[in-house]
């Protein structure tokens, strides 16, 4: 990729441009430091073009209808002149082979829709370093006019708190399942719901999904409540029915969430809180980064490893060490 000035990405994304937006998110995810220092600068200026959509985080096992969902919700929103942008956190995620989440094959009629955009996981790395290029491409979305975030993600290691720290409101989509309903949710990550629906209440499935959620509401009933103003809602929904009822009443949950959140000051305050600690994360992945990258840690670690493992230094001793074998220069 030939790489432009910064106003050619800065004004394709404010322009609307399909093309230079798609250049601008290639640039975001790509791990050439040149890239990445453009990149950087042309969502500098993007920001103030930012933060005005709603933003809607969904997680799900794989086969919870995740896909089957988005494609009804964000055709619905479509339709409602809202325009969509679907992204995903999956740090398992290999491009080739697999489905990999935000799918466009798996969204058919979203996908060719003109006010929709579909970004696949950012591939490769790190938990932090998928989040990061899916927050940025979020940004680039939003100046770009997309009104729309839905952040997709499984729950793979901490990918669904992660996800929930960079979105307005949390939804687990659920199925219910033969055994405890609540096998298979990870501690914590009830406590960052906002909504829980159990998904494929259809058929002969609509007992069971109404069961499965009255046992979601028990237990959320013994969660120490995390906000005033929001008790996390449990919904039985479906993508299939006609009509889509289950989730036409999920985004106007999604609205009555923001409408108490933005007449409070929450909204304000929650993505203030999100920006600072999303800050403290790079910088801390940053530090270790340059720390371990430093040639003389790198010459010094083995032997150091060594005379801890063999009890020769204390690791307090041997971390002081290290610590203290850069100068400030050396470690920024
Ligand atoms: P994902 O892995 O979470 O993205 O799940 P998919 O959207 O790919 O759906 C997994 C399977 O469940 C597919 O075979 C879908 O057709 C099916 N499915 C999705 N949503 C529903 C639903 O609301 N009701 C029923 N009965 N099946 C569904």
């Amino acid at each position: 990729m030939t790489l432009k000035d910064d106003t050619y990405y800065v004004q394709g994304v404010l322009d609307r441009d399909k093309r230079i937006i798609a250049k601008t998110i290639t640039l975001i995810e790509s791990s050439l430091a040149q890239h990445q220092k453009v990149a950087r600068r042309v969502i500098n200026h993007l920001l103030p073009h930012t933060g005005k959509a709603v933003r809607l985080g969904i997680s799900g096992v794989p086969g919870a209808g995740k896909s089957t969902f988005i494609e009804s919700l964000g055709t619905l929103l479509v339709a409602k002149s809202h325009r969509v942008a679907v992204l995903a956190v999956d740090p398992s995620s290999k491009r080739s082979g697999g489905s990999v989440l935000a799918d466009k094959t798996r969204m058919e009629e979203l996908s060719v829709a003109e006010n929709a955009v579909i970004r696949p996981s950012p591939s490769g790395g790190t938990l932090g370093g998928v989040a990061r290029k899916t927050r940025e491409t979020m940004l680039v979305c939003e100046a770009a006019g997309y009104d729309v975030m839905i952040v997709e993600t499984v729950g793979v290691g901490q990918s669904e708190i992660t996800v929930a720290s960079m979105v307005d409101f949390f939804l687990l989509l659920m199925i219910a399942g033969a055994g405890d309903e609540l096998q298979g949710i990870k501690k914590g990550v009830l406590e960052v719901a906002d909504a829980i629906a159990v998904n494929k209440a259809d058929g002969d499935n609509i007992d069971r999904a109404e069961r499965a959620a009255k046992q979601y509401e028990n237990a959320l009933h013994y969660l120490i409540p995390t906000s005033t103003i929001w008790s996390p809602k449990v919904m039985t929904c479906s993508s299939l029915a006609a009509g889509n009822a289950g989730i036409i009443k999920i985004w106007e949950t999604v609205l009555e969430h923001r409408r108490r959140h933005v007449e409070s000051g929450a909204l304000h305050r929650k993505r203030q809180d999100q920006a600072l600690d999303w800050m403290w994360s790079l910088l801390e992945e940053g530090l270790k980064e340059r720390f371990f990258g430093n040639p003389k840690i790198v010459s010094r670690l083995p032997q150091i490893k060594r005379s801890v493992k063999n009890g020769e230094t204390a690791p307090t001793v041997a971390a002081d060490e290290l610590l203290f074998s850069l100068d400030n220069q050396e470690v920024l």
